[in-house]
């Protein structure tokens, strides 16, 4: 990450960056476990980062949240009333589900400060952790699914990319542990990251999620932040619907989408055929 005169930049590698023009520097904090930034930006509003990655902006949040929370929500075989988030820990995952309806929602960040944070400028996203059909708990996801004994009827991996805390939550290890934890018929979704710029994220979470479900499907959504804009979710369970069971409406997501999304370009279906092998 590089802060030059006032702009943000995000490397993608030694030769490419996505850099964003900065009014401030809102706060910058160094956890047990990350470096957390926000910047106030001229053309996404607020920006979360952590490790100089872009997590959210205030502009496009709405992209990544409703497609991990509505597109498994709407092929769930029966509808889901309980969800588990792993990370997540600015809210917005956890506010999409309350405003589908969802009577119990846990959510496990590893990372007391990502809340703070949130709290203190996204305050609509962690508004969430006060509803009362939110428990917010403050600990390692792949240490909670393995010591739960409550079963959940959608999982949502809302984690950091494969590196340092979120490296094991691409791993077929934790997927068995969530198998234990999900609801008969539930479904479990993952974002797999940027399949041209992080295709092994993919790799993990497509071969993680095929040595234990029978059931495994990629969807991908444009999300200008995020690098190459094209950005991948792979949801898995042992009875996910071929169609759409009911509908959810968003700024993005809509019945078209819930079907297209899965319409998936050749080198994306490479990098999931390269997990097969
Ligand atoms: N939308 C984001 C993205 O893909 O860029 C993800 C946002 S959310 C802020 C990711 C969260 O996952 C971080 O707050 C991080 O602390 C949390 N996290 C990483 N590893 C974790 C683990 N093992 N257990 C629980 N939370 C974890």
């Amino acid at each position: 990450m590089d802060i030059i005169e006032n702009w943000f930049s995000e490397r993608y590698s030694d030769y490419l960056q996505l850099s964003f023009r900065v009014r401030d520097q809102l706060i910058s904090v160094k956890t047990d476990y990350q470096r957390i930034d926000v910047f106030d930006t001229y053309s996404f509003g607020r920006l979360l980062s952590i490790d100089g990655t872009v997590q959210l902006t205030d502009q496009d949040e709405y992209i990544y949240h409703e497609m991990i929370t509505e597109v498994p929500y709407v092929y769930a075989k029966r509808k889901p009333q309980s969800a588990l988030v792993i990370g997540g820990g600015d809210g917005g995952a956890a506010l999409r589900l309350l405003k589908l309806g969802l009577k119990r929602i846990v959510n496990v960040e590893i990372d007391s400060q990502v809340v703070e944070v949130s709290r203190r400028f996204f305050p609509n996203l962690a508004s969430s952790f006060d509803d009362p059909a939110c428990h917010l708990v403050i600990g390692d996801g792949i240490k909670f699914v393995s010591e739960t004994d409550e079963k959940f009827d959608l999982i949502v991996v809302d984690s950091t990319d494969p590196e340092g805390p979120a490296e094991g939550l691409f791993s077929a290890n934790f997927y068995r542990s969530v198998k234990r934890v999900l609801s008969d018929g539930g479904i479990v979704v993952v974002q797999s990251g940027s399949p041209f710029y992080q295709p092994r994220a993919l790799e993990l979470a497509s071969s993680g999620l095929r040595e234990v479900f029978s059931n495994v499907k990629t969807y991908t959504a444009f999300i200008p932040t995020y690098p190459s804009g094209l950005w991948s979710f792979t949801m898995a369970g042992d009875e996910i619907m071929d169609a759409p069971l009911r509908s959810a409406q968003g700024r993005y997501f809509n019945s078209e989408v819930a079907r297209g999304a899965f319409m998936l370009p050749e080198f994306v279906k490479q990098v999931i055929h390269k997990a097969e092998r």
